[in-house]
């Protein structure tokens, strides 16, 4: 049996749920969207996930046709609709319908779009062993390009920097900016430990503020360990103690090996593998 699909005004079956060829969604990744976990049957951080869809939309000019309480009581609709209890969100808002040109002003108007569904990123052993990482060259947004804070529908950019980590032998890539800090992986912030300290990178350096960074930012600070926000290079993540990567799909996952080089013991770190413990009973909580 299929999915209920939330698309324009209500549930459909999974096999209705279409949109149109002249979608700018589709012919320009015109559009913004975000990935939800679904913890016991709850939204997490669901307000924190919902203003940064609607700031999205509004850098990108896109007026999202609902209001945050309509799109909460779809979300809820959808989660209920396909009885799912631990899983995952898509949000998505398409420009809509226009015409082949460019101009997203002659478009007919938004079309949301809501899936919800189970996920699992990576395998469990992944999360004990830690994973394999590599510097990518496909270079973050720069600020004046599309704002790396927009999370729109035109992921290419990260897809390059996935294509090129994935060649590698690795599960993900870090990304640096135009200035040669490090921003984020493709899909996910970096945090590193040093000395008990952990450091990452400020949204300015080309990360999307990442709620589940937001989430682990607290969760360090409410056990007394130091949270710096400062631009990183390489060399801090070489000889970082420990490095973790932070996303909705991820949670939190130590990465043990970068560009060949052996992060701290090679395995896991203790503050990593703590965190990701608070944050699994934070998110159940
Ligand atoms: N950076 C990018 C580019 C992302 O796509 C994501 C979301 N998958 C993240 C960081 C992590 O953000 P969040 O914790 O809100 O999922």
């Amino acid at each position: 049996m299929g999915l209920k699909i939330w698309i324009e005004n209500g549930l459909v079956d999974q096999d209705d749920a279409k949109i149109s060829v002249f979608d700018h969604g589709l012919l320009y990744g015109d559009g913004v969207f975000e990935g939800i976990r679904i913890y016991q049957g709850k939204i997490f951080e669901c307000q924190a996930h919902l203003d940064r869809l609607y700031e999205s939309a509004k850098v990108i000019c896109l007026e999202i046709p609902m209001s945050i309480e309509t799109m909460t009581d779809a979300m809820e609709q959808t989660i209920r609709a396909n009885d799912v209890h631990e899983g995952y969100i898509r949000l998505i808002a398409t420009r809509g319908i226009g015409d082949l040109g460019l101009d997203p002003f002659l478009c007919k108007g938004p079309q949301v779009i809501i899936i919800a569904d189970n996920i699992q990123l990576y395998p469990e052993a992944l999360y004990e062993k830690g994973m394999k990482i590599v510097s990518v060259s496909s270079v973050r947004n720069h600020p004046l390009s599309c704002p790396p804070q927009v999370k729109s529908l035109n992921y290419l950019n990260n897809i390059l920097a996935k294509i090129e980590a994935i060649r590698a032998g690795a599960s993900e890539g870090i990304m640096y900016n135009h200035l040669g800090f490090v921003a984020e992986a493709t899909g996910d912030n970096v945090f590193i430990v040093k000395k008990r300290v952990i450091y990452t990178p400020p949204v300015q350096a080309g990360s999307l503020d990442g709620i589940t960074r937001q989430v682990v930012i607290k969760l360090a600070e409410k056990q007394n360990i130091k949270v710096v926000e400062r631009n990183l290079t390489r060399f801090d993540l070489y000889t970082a103690d420990e490095l973790f990567l932070t996303g909705t799909a991820a949670e939190v996952i130590g990465a043990v090996e970068m560009d060949g080089r052996k992060i701290g013991a090679g395995t896991p770190g203790a503050i990593t593998k703590m965190l990701r413990q608070k944050f699994f009973e934070y998110a159940r909580s």
